[in-house]
């Protein structure tokens, strides 16, 4: 396995803190649960997307991009630090963003705007169906554009996941802990294509299971969830050079807490995030983390994870969607 001839840029604070959960899992009655913060990677209120954007922003430095280009939702947090990563490299930067232009700017589209990037308004077509169209306009205009994948997911975005992993083992090592599960929101599958191939790199004799919390109903460049993140595991493992063929079988993506599909908010996220913030002091956003927990929480509670599990929950981010999501935030629960 060989990657340090792959381009990186240095965005965010790594390696970020891994902290216990001993009141929240006290509360449940629950495993040994711990949080790896990637809701603190430095990177404008940092997110899971500040790793794959070391690499994926590298990649274009080296290919003399001047102009970034993604897709996201209008609450994306993808779409934001991307954002603040061109911004902060002298890159003009343009957002395709799902719906229409809302009246008032708030949560992630507001820190958008701050970062002065463009932004197209796309309907329906929230997962970059129309980048071609303007990638074809900007190289018009003389601009040396760059796409960055829905959600940074391809071999790049995946890599930065193999390099957390790795981050997390030495962490965990040193901290003499052991997980039998490591659980977080899955959406576009970098995330998780990434910690798999982390874990058969690093430490593929443990029991450990990567646990995806599936996010969306839909699906990633048209191909279901469960085959695009088997295909990207596979891909970034040959990027790599690692001899892996992960099967259907190595794939733990659990849909059971899609609700009503994506940033829809209920009872579930809802309560995750009030009990989180009440017991630990942690804010989870609406979208993912908070429907992770949700589904982490009714795990314990339906004993599917047992009280002598060790928990590793990764916090990937969100928290800044908390101010666009006030209508469907259930405020005056008390735990
Ligand atoms: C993008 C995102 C995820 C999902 O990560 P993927 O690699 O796209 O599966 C989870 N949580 C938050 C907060 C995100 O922004």
């Amino acid at each position: 396995m060989e990657y340090s001839h792959i381009a990186r840029e240095s965005l965010g604070f790594f390696p970020t803190p891994l902290v216990a959960l001993s009141k929240l899992s006290q509360k449940l009655d629950g495993p040994t649960i711990f949080m790896k913060r990637d809701d603190n990677t430095g990177l404008a209120l940092g997110g899971n997307k500040t790793r794959k954007l070391e690499f994926i922003i590298g990649d274009a430095l080296a290919k003399g991009a001047d102009t970034i280009i993604t897709a996201g939702a209008a609450q994306s947090n993808h779409c934001r630090q991307t954002a603040a990563a061109a911004a902060s490299l002298g890159l003009e930067c343009h957002l395709v963003l799902g719906g229409k232009e809302p009246e008032q700017a708030s949560g992630n589209l507001l820190l958008d705007k701050i970062f002065g990037c463009h932004i197209h308004w796309a309907g329906a077509n929230r997962k970059g169906e129309d980048i071609p169209d303007i990638v074809e306009q900007l190289i018009t205009q003389g601009k040396k554009p760059y796409v960055v994948p829905y959600g940074g997911s391809n071999e790049l975005g995946a890599l930065a996941f193999v390099e957390a992993y790795k981050e997390l083992e030495s962490q965990r090592k040193s901290m003499n802990l052991s997980f039998t599960h490591i659980i977080f929101a899955s959406s576009s599958g970098g995330t998780q294509a990434g910690l798999m191939l982390g874990k058969k790199s690093f430490n593929s004799h443990s029991p450990c299971q990567i646990v995806g919390i599936n996010i969306d109903k839909g699906e990633t460049d048209k191909v279901p969830f469960n085959q695009y993140t088997l295909s990207l595991a596979n891909r970034t493992a040959k990027l790599i050079g690692a001899d892996y063929e992960f099967s259907e079988s190595d794939l733990i993506l659990n849909a059971d807490y899609v609700g009503e599909g994506y940033g829809v908010i209920g009872a579930l996220e809802n309560e995750a995030i009030a009990l989180t913030a009440q017991t630990e002091g942690i804010l989870l956003d609406p979208v993912y983390t908070g429907r992770a927990m949700g589904g982490l929480i009714d795990m314990i509670r339906t004993g599917v994870i047992k009280k002598t599990d060790s928990v590793l929950f990764w916090h990937t981010g969100g928290a800044p969607a908390l101010f666009s999501y006030s209508n469907d935030l259930d405020i005056a629960q008390k735990f």
